[in-house]
Protein backbone atom coordinates (compact mmCIF):
# COMPACT_ATOMS: atom_id res chain seq x y z
CA UNK A 1 0.00 0.00 0.00
CA UNK A 2 1.52 3.66 -1.10
CA UNK A 3 1.46 6.07 1.43
CA UNK A 4 -1.97 7.19 2.18
CA UNK A 5 -3.61 10.42 3.94
CA UNK A 6 -7.30 10.83 3.76
CA UNK A 7 -9.56 14.09 4.02
CA UNK A 8 -12.15 16.12 4.10
CA UNK A 9 -13.97 14.28 7.32
CA UNK A 10 -17.24 14.10 6.15
CA UNK A 11 -17.46 10.62 7.17
CA UNK A 12 -15.94 8.60 9.75
CA UNK A 13 -12.12 9.00 8.95
CA UNK A 14 -11.16 5.22 7.90
CA UNK A 15 -7.83 6.29 8.20
CA UNK A 16 -5.92 7.64 10.87
CA UNK A 17 -3.40 10.14 8.69
CA UNK A 18 -4.91 13.11 8.32
CA UNK A 19 -4.09 15.88 6.10
CA UNK A 20 -6.52 19.46 5.98
CA UNK A 21 -7.08 21.15 2.85
CA UNK A 22 -6.50 24.50 3.36
CA UNK A 23 -7.17 27.95 1.34
CA UNK A 24 -4.27 29.31 -1.23
CA UNK A 25 -3.34 32.49 -0.25
CA UNK A 26 -3.55 34.05 -3.59
CA UNK A 27 -7.17 32.83 -4.23
CA UNK A 28 -8.12 33.59 -0.70
CA UNK A 29 -6.48 37.26 -1.72
CA UNK A 30 -8.53 37.19 -4.81
CA UNK A 31 -12.31 36.62 -3.18
CA UNK A 32 -11.35 38.79 -0.79
CA UNK A 33 -10.97 41.60 -3.83
CA UNK A 34 -15.05 41.27 -4.29
CA UNK A 35 -16.45 44.29 -3.50
CA UNK A 36 -20.05 45.56 -2.64
CA UNK A 37 -19.75 48.59 -3.77
CA UNK A 38 -18.09 47.44 -7.09
CA UNK A 39 -20.82 45.09 -8.06
CA UNK A 40 -23.47 47.89 -6.99
CA UNK A 41 -22.14 50.35 -9.14
CA UNK A 42 -21.89 47.87 -12.40
CA UNK A 43 -25.72 47.19 -11.66
CA UNK A 44 -26.59 50.71 -11.67
CA UNK A 45 -24.53 50.91 -14.73
CA UNK A 46 -26.42 48.52 -16.77
CA UNK A 47 -29.97 49.68 -15.08
CA UNK A 48 -29.03 52.85 -17.16
CA UNK A 49 -29.22 52.11 -20.46
CA UNK A 50 -32.90 51.89 -20.09
CA UNK A 51 -33.66 48.56 -21.70
CA UNK A 52 -30.98 46.00 -22.55
CA UNK A 53 -33.40 44.01 -24.80
CA UNK A 54 -32.02 41.79 -27.84
CA UNK A 55 -33.69 43.60 -30.37
CA UNK A 56 -33.04 47.01 -28.66
CA UNK A 57 -31.23 50.00 -30.65
CA UNK A 58 -27.39 48.59 -31.17
CA UNK A 59 -26.56 52.35 -32.31
CA UNK A 60 -28.44 54.81 -29.68
CA UNK A 61 -24.99 55.53 -27.74
CA UNK A 62 -26.79 55.40 -24.10
CA UNK A 63 -29.82 53.58 -24.39
CA UNK A 64 -30.26 49.69 -26.07
CA UNK A 65 -28.39 46.81 -25.69
CA UNK A 66 -25.62 48.31 -28.01
CA UNK A 67 -24.35 51.01 -25.03
CA UNK A 68 -24.67 48.40 -22.92
CA UNK A 69 -22.10 45.79 -24.56
CA UNK A 70 -19.98 48.94 -25.62
CA UNK A 71 -20.01 49.98 -22.10
CA UNK A 72 -19.08 45.99 -20.85
CA UNK A 73 -16.50 46.17 -23.95
CA UNK A 74 -15.01 49.43 -22.85
CA UNK A 75 -14.93 47.46 -19.21
CA UNK A 76 -12.83 44.79 -20.10
CA UNK A 77 -10.37 46.80 -22.28
CA UNK A 78 -9.52 49.04 -18.88
CA UNK A 79 -8.39 45.88 -17.13
CA UNK A 80 -6.75 44.57 -20.23
CA UNK A 81 -4.24 47.64 -19.44
CA UNK A 82 -3.46 46.18 -16.68
CA UNK A 83 -2.55 42.21 -18.28
CA UNK A 84 0.28 43.05 -20.14
CA UNK A 85 -1.49 41.73 -23.51
CA UNK A 86 -2.72 38.56 -22.29
CA UNK A 87 -6.18 39.63 -22.52
CA UNK A 88 -7.97 40.28 -25.80
CA UNK A 89 -11.76 41.87 -25.95
CA UNK A 90 -13.83 41.86 -28.39
CA UNK A 91 -17.05 41.62 -30.00
CA UNK A 92 -18.34 38.50 -31.56
CA UNK A 93 -21.51 39.38 -33.39
CA UNK A 94 -23.98 38.45 -36.21
CA UNK A 95 -27.17 40.05 -38.12
CA UNK A 96 -29.43 37.58 -37.30
CA UNK A 97 -32.94 37.01 -39.38
CA UNK A 98 -36.40 36.99 -38.11
CA UNK A 99 -37.05 33.17 -36.89
CA UNK A 100 -40.84 33.01 -36.28
CA UNK A 101 -40.28 32.71 -32.76
CA UNK A 102 -38.86 35.59 -30.52
CA UNK A 103 -36.71 37.30 -33.16
CA UNK A 104 -39.23 39.02 -35.08
CA UNK A 105 -36.64 41.41 -37.03
CA UNK A 106 -32.86 41.24 -38.28
CA UNK A 107 -31.09 41.92 -34.89
CA UNK A 108 -27.45 42.46 -34.43
CA UNK A 109 -26.70 39.94 -31.72
CA UNK A 110 -23.63 40.36 -29.85
CA UNK A 111 -21.64 38.79 -26.84
CA UNK A 112 -18.90 40.90 -25.57
CA UNK A 113 -16.40 38.81 -24.55
CA UNK A 114 -12.47 38.65 -23.41
CA UNK A 115 -9.98 36.41 -23.24
CA UNK A 116 -7.45 36.05 -20.49
CA UNK A 117 -4.70 33.79 -22.64
CA UNK A 118 -2.54 31.62 -20.28
CA UNK A 119 0.91 31.82 -19.62
CA UNK A 120 2.09 28.08 -20.89
CA UNK A 121 1.69 27.68 -24.18
CA UNK A 122 0.76 24.13 -23.76
CA UNK A 123 -1.84 24.39 -22.16
CA UNK A 124 -4.90 24.83 -23.59
CA UNK A 125 -6.88 24.31 -21.29
CA UNK A 126 -10.29 26.75 -21.09
CA UNK A 127 -12.56 27.64 -18.00
CA UNK A 128 -14.96 30.24 -19.24
CA UNK A 129 -17.94 32.24 -16.73
CA UNK A 130 -20.46 33.98 -18.62
CA UNK A 131 -23.90 36.03 -17.50
CA UNK A 132 -26.36 37.64 -20.19
CA UNK A 133 -26.39 41.01 -20.84
CA UNK A 134 -29.89 41.28 -22.47
CA UNK A 135 -32.89 41.91 -20.45
CA UNK A 136 -37.11 41.56 -20.72
CA UNK A 137 -40.20 43.04 -19.29
CA UNK A 138 -43.92 40.73 -19.25
CA UNK A 139 -43.73 40.91 -23.09
CA UNK A 140 -40.74 39.37 -24.35
CA UNK A 141 -41.02 41.36 -27.69
CA UNK A 142 -41.12 44.37 -26.02
CA UNK A 143 -38.10 46.06 -26.71
CA UNK A 144 -38.65 49.72 -26.31
CA UNK A 145 -39.87 49.85 -22.25
CA UNK A 146 -38.00 50.49 -19.28
CA UNK A 147 -36.45 46.38 -18.53
CA UNK A 148 -33.67 47.10 -15.60
CA UNK A 149 -32.51 43.33 -15.79
CA UNK A 150 -30.62 44.27 -12.41
CA UNK A 151 -30.46 40.75 -11.10
CA UNK A 152 -31.65 38.97 -14.60
CA UNK A 153 -29.30 38.97 -15.25
CA UNK A 154 -27.45 42.25 -14.13
CA UNK A 155 -26.57 40.10 -11.62
CA UNK A 156 -24.66 37.74 -14.11
CA UNK A 157 -23.19 40.74 -16.14
CA UNK A 158 -22.34 42.10 -12.73
CA UNK A 159 -20.22 39.24 -11.58
CA UNK A 160 -18.32 38.69 -14.99
CA UNK A 161 -17.19 42.68 -14.76
CA UNK A 162 -16.19 42.05 -11.64
CA UNK A 163 -14.05 38.54 -12.23
CA UNK A 164 -12.68 39.88 -14.66
CA UNK A 165 -11.76 42.95 -13.10
CA UNK A 166 -9.84 41.00 -10.28
CA UNK A 167 -8.70 37.95 -12.37
CA UNK A 168 -7.01 40.30 -15.44
CA UNK A 169 -4.72 41.38 -12.86
CA UNK A 170 -2.83 38.06 -12.38
CA UNK A 171 -0.91 35.23 -14.69
CA UNK A 172 -2.48 31.43 -15.13
CA UNK A 173 -1.20 28.93 -17.17
CA UNK A 174 -4.42 28.38 -18.36
CA UNK A 175 -7.19 30.09 -19.98
CA UNK A 176 -10.26 31.88 -18.71
CA UNK A 177 -12.78 33.60 -20.93
CA UNK A 178 -15.80 36.05 -19.42
CA UNK A 179 -18.50 36.69 -21.50
CA UNK A 180 -21.47 38.89 -21.60
CA UNK A 181 -23.71 36.99 -23.44
CA UNK A 182 -26.56 38.19 -25.83
CA UNK A 183 -30.61 36.66 -26.75
CA UNK A 184 -30.64 34.69 -23.71
CA UNK A 185 -34.43 35.67 -23.11
CA UNK A 186 -35.36 35.22 -27.18
CA UNK A 187 -33.91 31.60 -26.98
CA UNK A 188 -30.07 31.36 -26.00
CA UNK A 189 -28.75 32.82 -28.97
CA UNK A 190 -25.97 34.64 -27.87
CA UNK A 191 -24.82 31.53 -25.92
CA UNK A 192 -25.76 29.34 -29.09
CA UNK A 193 -23.32 31.24 -31.24
CA UNK A 194 -20.44 31.05 -28.97
CA UNK A 195 -20.92 27.20 -28.22
CA UNK A 196 -21.17 26.58 -32.27
CA UNK A 197 -17.86 27.94 -32.18
CA UNK A 198 -15.88 26.53 -29.02
CA UNK A 199 -17.60 23.27 -31.14
CA UNK A 200 -16.08 24.60 -34.74
CA UNK A 201 -12.52 26.12 -33.62
CA UNK A 202 -11.99 22.72 -31.20
CA UNK A 203 -11.99 24.81 -27.80
CA UNK A 204 -11.19 22.48 -25.22
CA UNK A 205 -13.46 24.06 -23.26
CA UNK A 206 -13.50 21.99 -19.58
CA UNK A 207 -15.99 24.39 -17.66
CA UNK A 208 -18.37 27.31 -18.14
CA UNK A 209 -20.20 28.59 -15.11
CA UNK A 210 -23.27 30.71 -16.21
CA UNK A 211 -24.61 32.76 -13.52
CA UNK A 212 -28.00 33.77 -14.14
CA UNK A 213 -29.68 35.54 -11.36
CA UNK A 214 -27.46 35.10 -8.55
CA UNK A 215 -28.33 38.26 -6.31
CA UNK A 216 -32.01 38.29 -5.05
CA UNK A 217 -32.27 36.57 -1.43
CA UNK A 218 -36.32 36.76 -1.37
CA UNK A 219 -38.88 34.68 -2.24
CA UNK A 220 -41.94 36.04 -4.07
CA UNK A 221 -45.58 34.32 -2.39
CA UNK A 222 -43.72 32.52 0.27
CA UNK A 223 -41.45 35.20 1.31
CA UNK A 224 -38.25 33.01 2.31
CA UNK A 225 -34.96 34.95 3.04
CA UNK A 226 -31.87 32.94 1.68
CA UNK A 227 -28.78 34.57 1.86
CA UNK A 228 -26.68 31.75 2.75
CA UNK A 229 -27.09 29.27 -0.06
CA UNK A 230 -26.08 29.00 -4.14
CA UNK A 231 -28.01 26.70 -6.34
CA UNK A 232 -25.86 25.26 -8.83
CA UNK A 233 -28.08 23.39 -11.54
CA UNK A 234 -26.22 20.53 -13.45
CA UNK A 235 -27.46 18.20 -16.12
CA UNK A 236 -27.19 14.08 -15.14
CA UNK A 237 -27.29 11.60 -18.30
CA UNK A 238 -25.67 13.66 -21.23
CA UNK A 239 -27.75 15.27 -24.30
CA UNK A 240 -24.44 15.27 -26.11
CA UNK A 241 -23.29 11.82 -27.63
CA UNK A 242 -26.04 10.43 -25.49
CA UNK A 243 -26.07 7.10 -27.99
CA UNK A 244 -22.68 6.71 -27.83
CA UNK A 245 -22.54 7.33 -23.97
CA UNK A 246 -25.29 5.41 -22.60
CA UNK A 247 -23.96 1.82 -22.70
CA UNK A 248 -20.93 3.00 -21.05
CA UNK A 249 -22.96 4.58 -18.28
CA UNK A 250 -25.29 1.93 -17.83
CA UNK A 251 -22.69 -0.82 -17.47
CA UNK A 252 -20.80 1.50 -14.67
CA UNK A 253 -23.55 3.00 -12.96
CA UNK A 254 -22.51 6.41 -13.88
CA UNK A 255 -26.19 8.09 -14.62
CA UNK A 256 -24.81 10.63 -11.58
CA UNK A 257 -21.25 11.39 -13.01
CA UNK A 258 -21.41 13.63 -15.86
CA UNK A 259 -18.94 16.31 -16.55
CA UNK A 260 -21.55 19.24 -15.76
CA UNK A 261 -22.30 17.12 -12.54
CA UNK A 262 -19.02 16.58 -11.67
CA UNK A 263 -18.32 20.27 -12.75
CA UNK A 264 -20.99 21.12 -9.84
CA UNK A 265 -19.36 18.86 -7.41
CA UNK A 266 -16.06 20.96 -7.99
CA UNK A 267 -17.52 24.20 -7.73
CA UNK A 268 -19.48 23.15 -4.35
CA UNK A 269 -15.84 21.50 -2.78
CA UNK A 270 -13.58 24.22 -3.67
CA UNK A 271 -15.97 27.42 -3.45
CA UNK A 272 -16.35 26.37 0.29
CA UNK A 273 -13.36 26.51 1.03
CA UNK A 274 -12.59 30.09 -0.05
CA UNK A 275 -16.06 31.65 0.69
CA UNK A 276 -17.21 31.64 4.48
CA UNK A 277 -21.17 30.94 5.38
CA UNK A 278 -22.40 30.45 2.10
CA UNK A 279 -23.33 26.29 0.88
CA UNK A 280 -23.11 25.31 -2.51
CA UNK A 281 -26.42 23.60 -3.14
CA UNK A 282 -26.45 21.20 -5.94
CA UNK A 283 -29.06 20.45 -7.96
CA UNK A 284 -29.81 17.30 -9.48
CA UNK A 285 -31.24 18.54 -13.30
CA UNK A 286 -30.07 20.87 -15.92
CA UNK A 287 -31.73 23.51 -15.25
CA UNK A 288 -34.92 25.11 -13.14
CA UNK A 289 -38.41 22.88 -13.56
CA UNK A 290 -39.01 23.52 -17.61
CA UNK A 291 -36.42 26.59 -17.88
CA UNK A 292 -33.67 27.08 -19.23
CA UNK A 293 -30.43 29.12 -19.61
CA UNK A 294 -27.31 29.84 -21.81
CA UNK A 295 -25.15 27.15 -19.99
CA UNK A 296 -27.82 24.37 -22.10
CA UNK A 297 -25.97 26.17 -25.44
CA UNK A 298 -22.86 24.58 -24.16
CA UNK A 299 -24.16 21.55 -23.18
CA UNK A 300 -25.74 21.02 -26.00
CA UNK A 301 -22.62 20.56 -27.42
CA UNK A 302 -20.71 18.22 -25.22
CA UNK A 303 -19.20 20.97 -22.79
CA UNK A 304 -19.32 20.89 -19.29
CA UNK A 305 -21.40 23.80 -18.09
CA UNK A 306 -23.66 24.39 -15.21
CA UNK A 307 -26.26 27.39 -14.25
CA UNK A 308 -25.28 28.89 -10.72
CA UNK A 309 -28.65 30.98 -9.33
CA UNK A 310 -29.55 32.32 -6.20
CA UNK A 311 -31.72 29.84 -3.65
CA UNK A 312 -34.71 31.97 -4.28
CA UNK A 313 -36.40 33.35 -6.79
CA UNK A 314 -38.77 36.55 -7.02
CA UNK A 315 -41.57 36.15 -9.80
CA UNK A 316 -42.53 39.93 -8.40
CA UNK A 317 -39.12 41.10 -9.65
CA UNK A 318 -38.26 39.00 -13.07
CA UNK A 319 -39.77 39.26 -16.26
CA UNK A 320 -42.36 42.45 -14.74
CA UNK A 321 -43.20 45.93 -16.11
CA UNK A 322 -42.12 47.92 -13.88
CA UNK A 323 -45.44 49.55 -12.08
CA UNK A 324 -47.03 49.15 -8.72
CA UNK A 325 -50.20 47.46 -7.59
CA UNK A 326 -52.36 48.02 -4.54
CA UNK A 327 -49.01 49.84 -3.91
CA UNK A 328 -47.18 46.87 -4.47
CA UNK A 329 -43.84 47.33 -6.70
CA UNK A 330 -43.16 45.01 -9.45
CA UNK A 331 -40.27 44.69 -11.61
CA UNK A 332 -36.30 44.10 -11.52
CA UNK A 333 -34.92 47.25 -9.72
CA UNK A 334 -31.30 47.30 -8.04
CA UNK A 335 -33.09 47.97 -4.40
CA UNK A 336 -34.65 44.45 -4.54
CA UNK A 337 -31.49 43.15 -4.45
CA UNK A 338 -28.88 41.74 -1.61
CA UNK A 339 -25.43 42.79 -2.62
CA UNK A 340 -23.63 41.12 0.29
CA UNK A 341 -24.95 38.29 -0.87
CA UNK A 342 -24.51 38.86 -4.36
CA UNK A 343 -20.76 38.65 -3.76
CA UNK A 344 -20.93 35.84 -1.35
CA UNK A 345 -21.69 34.21 -5.31
CA UNK A 346 -19.11 36.33 -7.14
CA UNK A 347 -16.48 35.07 -4.48
CA UNK A 348 -17.56 31.41 -6.00
CA UNK A 349 -16.46 32.20 -8.93
CA UNK A 350 -13.12 33.58 -8.44
CA UNK A 351 -12.34 31.35 -6.68
CA UNK A 352 -13.35 28.64 -8.79
CA UNK A 353 -12.23 30.03 -11.93
CA UNK A 354 -8.62 30.82 -10.55
CA UNK A 355 -8.14 27.15 -8.92
CA UNK A 356 -9.15 25.76 -12.07
CA UNK A 357 -6.72 27.94 -14.34
CA UNK A 358 -3.99 27.51 -11.09
CA UNK A 359 -4.13 23.47 -11.24
CA UNK A 360 -2.36 20.53 -13.42
CA UNK A 361 -4.27 19.54 -15.75
CA UNK A 362 -6.30 16.24 -15.13
CA UNK A 363 -4.40 13.27 -15.07
CA UNK A 364 -4.70 10.69 -18.15
CA UNK A 365 -5.03 7.51 -18.89
CA UNK A 366 -6.78 6.65 -15.48
CA UNK A 367 -7.59 3.21 -15.56
CA UNK A 368 -9.48 0.62 -13.64
CA UNK A 369 -7.89 -2.87 -13.07
CA UNK A 370 -10.80 -5.11 -13.40
CA UNK A 371 -9.10 -8.29 -14.34
CA UNK A 372 -9.75 -10.45 -11.43
CA UNK A 373 -12.40 -10.36 -9.00
CA UNK A 374 -11.31 -9.02 -5.67
CA UNK A 375 -12.52 -6.50 -2.50
CA UNK A 376 -9.41 -4.05 -3.23
CA UNK A 377 -9.97 -1.36 -5.93
CA UNK A 378 -6.73 -0.52 -7.73
CA UNK A 379 -6.01 2.46 -10.18
CA UNK A 380 -3.41 3.67 -12.57
CA UNK A 381 -2.73 6.77 -14.33
CA UNK A 382 -0.24 8.40 -15.75
CA UNK A 383 0.85 12.42 -15.14
CA UNK A 384 -0.78 14.96 -16.45
CA UNK A 385 -0.13 16.97 -19.96
CA UNK A 386 0.17 20.43 -18.29
CA UNK A 387 1.58 21.83 -14.73
CA UNK A 388 3.60 20.86 -12.08
CA UNK A 389 1.92 18.53 -10.23
CA UNK A 390 2.98 17.50 -6.39
CA UNK A 391 0.81 14.00 -6.34
CA UNK A 392 -2.63 13.43 -6.63
CA UNK A 393 -6.18 12.74 -4.99
CA UNK A 394 -8.49 9.52 -5.02
CA UNK A 395 -11.90 10.54 -4.50
CA UNK A 396 -14.40 7.94 -3.23
CA UNK A 397 -17.86 8.26 -2.27
CA UNK A 398 -20.61 5.79 -1.63
CA UNK A 399 -22.57 4.67 -4.40
CA UNK A 400 -25.87 7.44 -2.86
CA UNK A 401 -23.83 10.23 -1.96
CA UNK A 402 -24.41 13.14 -3.37
CA UNK A 403 -20.59 14.27 -3.25
CA UNK A 404 -17.19 12.89 -2.54
CA UNK A 405 -16.41 11.70 1.30
CA UNK A 406 -13.04 11.34 0.80
CA UNK A 407 -9.74 12.32 -0.50
CA UNK A 408 -6.59 10.11 -0.75
CA UNK A 409 -3.32 11.93 -1.18
CA UNK A 410 -0.52 9.83 -2.98
CA UNK A 411 2.66 11.07 -4.97
CA UNK A 412 2.28 7.76 -6.61
CA UNK A 413 0.83 7.16 -10.00
CA UNK A 414 -1.36 4.04 -8.52
CA UNK A 415 -3.24 3.23 -5.45
CA UNK A 416 -4.46 -0.31 -4.10
CA UNK A 417 -7.63 0.67 -1.73
CA UNK A 418 -8.91 -2.13 0.58
CA UNK A 419 -13.00 -0.60 -0.81
CA UNK A 420 -15.27 -2.65 -3.09
CA UNK A 421 -15.77 -0.93 -6.59
CA UNK A 422 -19.22 -2.64 -6.08
CA UNK A 423 -20.14 -0.14 -2.89
CA UNK A 424 -18.48 2.71 -4.36
CA UNK A 425 -17.15 5.33 -7.22
CA UNK A 426 -13.57 6.57 -7.37
CA UNK A 427 -12.45 8.91 -9.26
CA UNK A 428 -8.63 11.11 -9.61
CA UNK A 429 -7.61 14.38 -9.99
CA UNK A 430 -3.93 16.46 -10.08
CA UNK A 431 -2.96 18.47 -7.46
CA UNK A 432 0.46 21.27 -7.44
CA UNK A 433 1.89 22.43 -4.23
CA UNK A 434 -0.24 25.32 -3.78
CA UNK A 435 -3.48 22.92 -3.62
CA UNK A 436 -5.22 24.06 -6.54
CA UNK A 437 -6.93 20.34 -7.84
CA UNK A 438 -7.46 19.09 -11.45
CA UNK A 439 -11.06 18.26 -12.82
CA UNK A 440 -11.43 15.03 -11.89
CA UNK A 441 -11.17 11.92 -13.85
CA UNK A 442 -13.33 9.10 -13.81
CA UNK A 443 -11.29 5.71 -14.02
CA UNK A 444 -12.16 3.63 -17.52
CA UNK A 445 -12.00 -0.21 -17.31
CA UNK A 446 -10.75 -0.55 -20.89
ZN1 LIG B 1 -31.91 35.25 -16.96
Amino acid sequence: MKKLICSLLLIPAFFSAQQTVSRDAQIANYVSQVSADSLKSHINKLVSFGTRHTMSSTTDAKKGIGAARSWVLSKFRNYAKNADGRMEVFLQNQTIQPDGKRINQATDLGNAIAILHGTDPNDKRIFMMGGHLDSRVSDVMNAKDFAPGANDDGSGVGAVIESARILSQSKFPATIVFVAFSGEEQGLLGAKMLAEKAKTENWQLEALLNNDMIGNNLSSETNLINANQLRVFSEGLPQFDWDKKAQNIRNLGLENDGDARQLARYIKEVGERYVDNLEVKLIYRNDRFLRGGDHTSFVNQGFAAVRLTEFNENYDHQHQDIRKENGKQYGDLPEFMDFEYFKKNVGINVSVLANLAKSPSKPENVKMEVKELTNFTTIHWEKPKNGEVAGYYVLMRETDASTWQKKFFTKENSIKLPYSKDNYFFAVQAVNNSGNESLIVIPSVK
